[in-house]
């Protein structure tokens, strides 16, 4: 067992002051047991905590670090940019470069607007799809995670599915009656609401792959049925590339799907680790928002220098060659830990796209958050633990994503599946698989 009494006494500290001793929820390890970690310094694929003990981490921010901890040239942007200032209230040419390379990137994004979260973007662009289409309702899936906006905090997949509060107090029956809920990979379930509310949806919000629920991938088609029930009813589909965004592909799950949204909400990457958000998408939807429209949306730190730059950098290093590198070490992990299960004799399934996946200790294969949460939570947990005195830190529960870095060489994957084998070994031993 590793020692992490220091992390013990950071969190005794920590509870005194912040609520659980954590600024967000899944940070507090409740669905695997045991006591949080404090992380005290990063680099590449690699997390050291405050007892010193050194980590492969599969965290990556929950999806920002796609290059690794502390880049170098990420370093250097944000050290650079905060020496001319961290915030002045007023533009900078960085928000237009990045802009610029985003539209590049996704070409279905003609204007978009930086906010602090992705939070931020999913409640902005819900607004603006409401006053553009003059309707209320929004579609979301269940397990389908946005934000914790209130309208979304229904059905709303891993950190709530964790706790076991799938709806929070304190959301208003008010605020989360417009929100109708549909089954991901189920295309009736969707034809089924618009046959319900056709005339009054304004948007079809949806992760077009499933992150929060674990990952899942659309089965074929899926989004396609989605943009065509769109198109005929007048309702906008806006993709959650919070996660997938930059991820993915190049272009985000869009561009691997080849499926054009009206809207697209964006975070994580695009900030290169520091806090941002950002929503786009048709030039006429955009153009309502105020300065030129009526729809109200501001910031004081949208847009910041910091993380403008450091978003920039991030991007600069996502090449053609970076996403070979990340679809080469992230097949040969999931081909490893397949071939792993197979070996030890137990019941997993590994859902990936690109540098997202998840192992399921489940028999059948998982196409959605009914399937995902019938699969064996409580395994997991001692997997997660296994792994963790091994030195791998993956996500601290069985809905989560583990995240690929261009930082996991072929090493470090080997590495990985050599703690993957001996853990399995130690769970089987336990439990009868
Ligand atoms: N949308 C998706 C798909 C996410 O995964 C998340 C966060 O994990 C969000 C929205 C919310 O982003 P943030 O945590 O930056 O508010």
């Amino acid at each position: 067992m590793v020692s992490i009494h220091n992390s013990q006494q950071l969190h005794s500290r920590s509870i005194k002051s912040i609520p659980g001793g954590v600024n967000s929820p899944v940070r507090a390890f409740k669905a695997v047991g045991g006591s949080p970690l404090y992380i005290s310094k990063a680099s590449g694929c690699y997390l050291w905590d405050a007892d010193g003990n050194k980590y492969i981490d599969f965290i990556g921010s929950w999806g920002p670090m796609i290059v690794g901890h502390a880049e170098p040239s990420i370093v250097h942007a944000i050290k650079k940019t905060a020496e001319s200032g961290s915030s002045f209230g007023v533009s900078t040419e960085l928000e237009i470069d990045l802009a610029e390379e985003i539209k590049q990137r996704m070409p279905s994004i003609e204007l978009v607007r930086f906010v602090n979260s992705g939070t931020e973007a999913v409640m902005s662009a819900i607004r603006l799809a409401r006053a553009y289409t003059g309707w209320d309702k929004i579609v979301k899936f269940d397990g389908g995670y946005h934000g914790h906006c209130d309208s979304f905090l229904v059905a709303a997949g891993s950190g709530g599915a964790t706790l076991g509060l799938p709806d929070s107090p304190g959301v208003t029956a008010g605020s989360s009656q417009d929100t109708l809920i549909a089954t991901f990979n189920d295309i009736k379930s969707v034809h089924d609401l618009f046959f319900r509310s056709g005339d009054q949806i304004a948007a079809v919000v949806i992760e077009p792959v499933a992150g929060n629920m674990g990952v899942i991938p659309p089965e074929m088609g899926f989004l396609n049925e989605i943009r065509k029930l769109c198109d005929h009813h007048g309702t906008l589909l806006i993709f959650d590339e919070v996660m997938t965004g930059f991820r993915v592909a190049k272009g985000g799950a869009q561009e691997l799907y080849g499926v054009k949204p009206d809207l697209t909400m964006l975070g994580k990457i695009i900030g290169g680790g520091l806090p941002v958000g950002a929503f786009g998408g048709r030039k006429e939807i955009m153009e309502q928002l105020a300065p030129l429209g009526a729809v109200y949306q501001a910031g004081t730190l949208s847009g910041n220098p910091l993380a403008m730059a450091a978003g920039l950098a991030t991007l600069k290093l996502l090449t053609d060659s970076a996403y070979r590198k990340l679809e080469s070490n992230s097949s040969n992990l999931e081909r490893g830990i397949a071939e792993e299960i197979s070996q030890v004799g137990c019941t997993g399934v590994v859902n990936r796209v690109g540098s997202m996946l998840t192992l399921f200790f489940s028999e059948h294969p998982i196409r959605n958050f009914s399937d995902a949460k019938k699969s064996d939570h409580a395994l997991f947990s001692q997997f997660f633990r296994e792994m963790l005195n091994q030195g791998t830190l993956l996500p601290p529960s069985g809905y989560e994503s583990w995240f690929i870095s261009l930082a996991h060489e072929d090493e470090t994957i080997n590495e990985t599946l050599k703690s993957i084998r001996s853990a399995l070994r130690n769970v089987s031993s336990n439990t009868p698989l």
